[in-house]
């Protein structure tokens, strides 16, 4: 069926209204404003800039720990500490190595896990503040909207189709049907935040990945309200070891907010062997631990989420230009994850690409010609150079964690050059280890329900809502293999690495199927990126579905 769409042309579209999204369209209209004061022609109008959110309104769907360092947020507005919700200053920082039974202190917190003159916050809450700034100077943000196919036009990119609200699960148009909208920009932005769907297209498409793939963990976290006494607001605990093994990448933290509100949660690598490893599952036993038991005990869950993280740093960058397009934040892999940061980077780059977009329509021009500025800029601001020093420290970490902290301290030392320069990596879907005959299954984790949840009851605390009656968005390639080569030869990892019970291997008289409950998904990706066959797409579904991460 072919479908008439509204067409509507922008001077620049922004996909994503996450902290870079949100910084490129504040500081864009303020260039034209300056622009425009100055008397300089042609005259730009904020209301040409357009940002598209998936999300039911700004914030639901940001997770994030979240320490942040306040750098970028410094340079977009400089009076952000009066004005921002920030939730507390850090007020003390520590780092942990756990074993089943004890917690054993570091005697110094290593220098990346330091966090004086960082702030504890919520990113939702960071992105509706930021959103309101945005909205202030005239530019337009439509929540609900999601870019669902990216306009291919010559070498480039030329805007995003919208995805079409109200058809039915077959995919026939519903008695609401309005179908998707054409929009067309001079620049597109690409803010997807981890593994954007319209990026990943793009990447393939125009061969622009970088030296290593993008490599990706998957952080699953909780927000609880403890009893007082419990945590100082400010303090933040990073942990490593248990429950992940030594063969895996990854570790947890625990930071105090106000009002005795604890963040909590575990990121692991998705380059982990064992395809029936569950990062649900560990995060719940992670709170069991008498370290982490003693900060929660009587207090009570409050919100859930995951989150997939690009962890693969500056040689798992895409190339970040096309004609027409840029790629910005988490979409392109700015986070330092030494530091599991990459709110301030996600601002800068999000400012750095508003700079080239302005530069662009000054110009007249956005071919490569113009917009190849935008990775200059990024080599020459800092971002470059924090990014740099940690270049080689994730994959450090594919040979364990022993060697990979032996490979930090001398990457440390080396200014991240360490000791193979540079160091490769492969997909993490390419690391499972094949059952080979391995025994039954174990049952699955139930939880207690006080302390430890089944995954059904922490996916109601994320406030996820979808449509019920509308087409499936994890678009599965081969259901033959599902049913067929992945059982005997990865246990339908599925099953296991989803966060959010989204995928069931269901045996109905006799015949096995998958089951994908496609309400639940928490749009953290992970089946996306951690699917061994690679055959699992996910798109957007319709605008407005997914989670509530209020607070977190
Ligand atoms: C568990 C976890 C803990 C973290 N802890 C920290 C921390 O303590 N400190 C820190 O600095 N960083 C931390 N990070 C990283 C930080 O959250 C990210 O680096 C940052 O949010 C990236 O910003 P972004 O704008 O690039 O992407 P995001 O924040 O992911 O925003 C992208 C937005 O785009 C929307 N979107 C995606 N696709 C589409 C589409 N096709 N159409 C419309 N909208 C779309 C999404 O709904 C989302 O709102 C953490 C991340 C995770 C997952």
């Amino acid at each position: 069926m072919t479908v008439e769409r509204e067409k509507l042309e922008a001077d620049v579209l922004i996909v994503g209204a996450g902290p870079a999204g949100l910084a490129c369209a504040l500081h864009l209209a303020r260039l034209m404003r300056r622009h425009n004061e100055s008397g300089a022609k042609p005259e730009l109008s904020p209301e040409n800039i357009y940002v598209l959110e998936k999300a039911r309104e700004l914030g639901a769907h940001q997770l994030s720990g979240a320490v942040m360092d306040p750098r970028g947020l410094a340079e977009l507005v400089p009076d952000f500490a009066t004005t921002a919700p920030l939730d507390t200053p850090v007020t003390g920082d520590a780092a942990y190595f756990l074993t089943a039974g004890r917690a054993w202190k570091l005697p110094v917190t290593p220098p990346p896990l330091r966090n004086h003159g960082n702030y504890v916050i919520s990113l939702n809450k960071m992105a509706k503040w930021l959103g309101g700034l945005v909205e202030q100077t005239g530019v337009n943000v439509f929540t609900q909207f999601a870019g669902a196919q990216l306009i291919y036009e010559g070498d480039g990119i030329a805007g995003v189709i919208t995805e079409d609200k109200g058809r039915d699960k077959d995919g026939r148009p519903k008695d609401n049907f309005t179908p998707g909208y054409e929009l067309r920009a001079k620049v597109t932005v690409l803010a997807e935040g981890p593994r954007g769907s319209l990026t990943k297209d793009l990447v393939a498409r125009k061969k622009l990945d970088g030296l290593n793939p993008q490599v990706y963990s998957i952080g699953v976290k909780e927000l609880w309200e403890v009893p007082a006494g419990r945590i100082a607001p400010g303090w933040v605990a990073h942990t490593l070891g248990w429950p992940l093994d030594s063969s895996m990448y990854g570790g947890g933290w625990i930071y105090g907010l106000q009002e005795n509100r604890v963040s909590l949660g575990l990121v692991t690598g998705l380059e982990y062997h064992n395809p029936r490893f569950d990062p649900h599952e560990a995060f719940q036993l992670y709170k069991t631990h008498p370290f982490v038991r003693r900060i929660l005990q009587g207090g009570k869950l409050v919100r859930y989420g995951a989150k997939t993280v690009p962890t693969g740093g500056w040689y798992s960058m895409p190339r970040t230009f096309v004609d027409g397009g840029l790629i910005v934040g988490d979409s392109a892999s700015f986070l330092n994850s030494q530091r599991l940061k990459g709110i301030h980077m996600a601002i800068k780059t999000g400012m750095l690409a508003a700079e080239t977009a302005f530069e662009a329509l000054s110009a007249g021009d956005s071919s490569v010609k113009t917009l190849a500025a935008f990775p200059r800029k990024v080599e020459q601001s800092w971002v470059a150079r924090e990014l740099r020093s940690v270049r080689n420290f994730h994959q450090s970490f594919q040979h364990g964690l022993w060697r990979g902290l032996a490979h930090a301290a001398v990457q440390f030392v080396t200014g991240g050059r360490g000791l193979v320069d540079p160091m490769r990596m492969r997909a993490g879907y390419k690391e499972y280890r094949k059952l080979d005959g391995a025994g039954p299954a174990p049952p699955r984790f139930q939880g207690d329900g006080v302390l430890t949840f089944d995954r059904l009851t922490d996916v109601y605390h994320s406030g996820t809502r979808h449509e019920e009656d509308q087409p499936n968005h994890l678009l599965v390639a081969d259901l033959d293999i599902c049913v067929g080569r992945c059982v005997t030869e990865y246990g339908n990892p599925c099953q296991y690495f989803c966060p959010a019970a989204v995928y069931e291997m269901a045996e109905e008289k006799g015949v096995r199927r998958l089951k994908i409950n496609a309400s639940n998904c928490v749009h953290c990706k992970t089946c996306d990126v951690a699917d061994p066959y690679q055959i699992i797409t996910w798109v957007p579904p319709e605008g407005g579905g997914g989670p509530n991460y209020e607070g977190m």
